[in-house]
């Protein structure tokens, strides 16, 4: 197993592995941080903020419709309520 000297930094919207390439390789992505004594092997987008978007609002759809059946539960129960009386 090797083990990379890296470092990772993590943006809003990327996260940026940082460190010294194996070869002159040519396909690191050296851009915006520039070629210095780091140099960027990999950059991510970080996509998980959609997904969790995605999840929260699944979850929140999931918390209204619990909250809607409560909702139509207490109606019912008011009515059988309202009707006894
Ligand atoms: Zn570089």
């Amino acid at each position: 197993m090797e083990q990379l000297n890296v470092t990772v930094y993590k943006t809003e919207t990327q996260i940026i592995i940082t460190g010294i390439p194996q070869e002159d390789d040519e396909s690191h992505n050296c851009d915006a941080m520039g070629c210095r004594q780091e140099h960027v092997l990999y950059r991510f987008k970080i996509v998980e903020d959609e997904n969790k978007k995605q999840v929260e609002r699944a979850a929140d759809t999931a918390r209204r419709r619990t909250q809607g059946a409560k909702d139509g539960w207490d109606i019912r129960r008011g009515k059988q309520k309202g009707g006894a009386s």
